[in-house]
């Protein structure tokens, strides 16, 4: 017969009764004749006690064990711990997985360990308390936010991840095709086009947990790889996708149990934030707020909309060739007022972007706008930036052709999730509430790419290494 498991979490209101329980051995006690166990499951843990037998158990073992849930005698309870009032006096058990000696001490919480050795452990290191606490956050933010999406009638909607390039200001990763030989897939820097070519299918509130892929220079913080809670809405302005954004953000930091600084966002025009603070990202918090692990919140908007190409970025020099490229995002709208300007490609360096930043703690977070939805907006841009028809129409010729038949004004945001649950779990690298992120020399965790594929791989997908 199939044995019932118990959940250790729930023995404390047990007492008397006999259960099976199974989980990792986290720490042992042995004196002679009787072995004390602690019992950690995902809900919790236990004082485990077997008269002659369990000597043999090892740390992080897996092992079920049955007995008897008992009152722990009353000097011994422990008052503010779960379970702090009873033990398990075992009968029998059974080791499900024996674990030999291990290269990460699972009870500390591991702020003194290498990265190296996290990530190549990091099957053990996610087993530590602290980080077990950070992946329980990410999932309950993730809950609020669909929760708050949902209410506000969103539609959850995946788009393709082998795709073709889309314009977000850095390299592409690029995947060689198969079966059209010297052909390449990028990578989705961004859900960006799909998304809106979904405002022109009519889905109108489209929302994904986007992962994205860019190919930049490594930081001590970046990966290659982040997660986005990708938006996109019909028929709104500036004003009303800011208003929405600003609503999820709320009610789902508030249900993690996180403390907002301002009830009401405050906005601020680029160029004030420039003069005010130095620059476009800011912390608005005071000593006392940044004690209580308070989120300062702040919007910054009415960015250039074009930039002079930096000769030393490899992907503006691409993207500008002009010596102009966009300073966020091509797909945007202009400010209504500057649309002219555009459209005629004059005082190139004034044009404002209906882009709207979101900023918090001193990071930026989420980056938005309105965007082109006529083919003579996004054409415009392209020209701006140098290209010649034939490479617009290589490029975006997708999105005009689509602009043309019914495409209805749109604009949404992309809010950086790592990020954020970074703040809100008071850590200070977003490694930290990733599962298995990028070493900072660009390697995966545990499972150690990039590697050398065989040459039979690269013959079939027609690829020659040159180093
Ligand atoms: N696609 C933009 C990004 O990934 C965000 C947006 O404008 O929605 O940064």
């Amino acid at each position: 017969m199939k044995t019932t498991r118990t959940l250790i979490g729930t023995l404390h209101s047990l007492v008397g009764q006999k259960v099976t329980v199974s989980g990792w051995v986290d720490s042992k006690r042995d004196h002679g004749k009787v072995t004390f166990i602690d019992l950690r499951d995902r809900s919790g843990k236990i004082q485990c006690i077997g008269f002659k037998m369990m000597g043999e158990l090892t740390t992080e073992s897996v092992v079920q064990l049955t007995g008897l849930v008992k009152e722990r005698p009353g000097s011994m309870a422990l008052a503010d711990v779960v379970n702090g009032n009873v033990e398990l006096d075992v009968q029998e058990y059974l080791v499900l997985n024996k674990a030999s000696e291990l290269p990460i001490i699972v009870a500390d919480d591991g702020r003194d360990e290498s990265e190296e050795v996290r990530l190549r452990y990091r099957y053990l290191d996610l087993r530590r308390a602290r980080m077990q606490k950070s992946m329980r956050l990410r999932s309950d933010y993730y809950r609020a936010l669909r929760n708050s999406l949902y209410a506000q009638d969103f539609t959850e909607v995946e788009t393709p991840m082998l795709t073709k390039s889309t314009k977000e200001g850095s390299r592409d990763f690029l995947v060689p095709s198969r079966f059209q030989p010297g052909k390449f897939y990028a990578l989705p820097q961004s859900p960006q086009q799909y998304k809106q070519l979904l405002m022109t299918a009519g889905v109108e509130n489209y929302f994904q947990f986007a992962r994205c892929i860019r190919d930049e220079d490594l930081r001590a913080d970046r990966g290659f790889e982040f997660t986005q809670l990708d938006l996109e809405m019909s028929f709104v302005d500036r004003e009303s996708v800011m208003s929405t954004v600003e609503q999820i953000v709320k009610a789902s930091v508030d249900a993690v149990g996180g403390k907002l600084k301002d009830s009401t966002f405050p906005v601020y025009n680029y160029q004030e934030a420039l003069e005010k603070f130095g620059a476009d990202k800011f912390d608005l918090r005071t000593a006392e707020d940044q004690k209580q692990g308070v989120l300062a919140f702040a919007w910054v908007i009415n960015f250039p909309f074009f930039k002079k190409v930096d000769p030393k970025d490899v992907a503006e020099v691409r993207d500008g060739k002009s010596g102009w490229t966009f300073t966020h995002n091509p797909f945007s709208a202009p400010l209504a007022e500057h649309e002219e300007w555009l459209l005629k490609g004059e005082r190139v360096g004034e044009i404002l972007t209906t882009q709207y930043d979101l900023v918090c703690n001193g990071y930026e977070v989420g980056g938005g706008s309105i965007r082109a939805h006529r083919p003579e907006q996004l054409e415009a841009t392209f020209k701006v930036m140098g290209y010649s028809e034939a490479e617009i129409q290589d490029s975006v010729g997708h999105m005009l052709e689509a602009f043309k038949v019914g495409t209805p004004p749109h604009g949404g945001i992309a809010l950086g999730l790592d990020r954020l649950i970074m703040l809100l779990s008071n850590e200070t690298s977003i490694k930290e509430t990733v599962a298995f992120p990028m070493s900072s020399t660009g390697r995966t965790a545990v499972m150690n790419a990039p590697n050398l594929v065989t040459a039979e791989q690269l013959k079939e997908l027609s690829l020659a290494i040159k180093i």
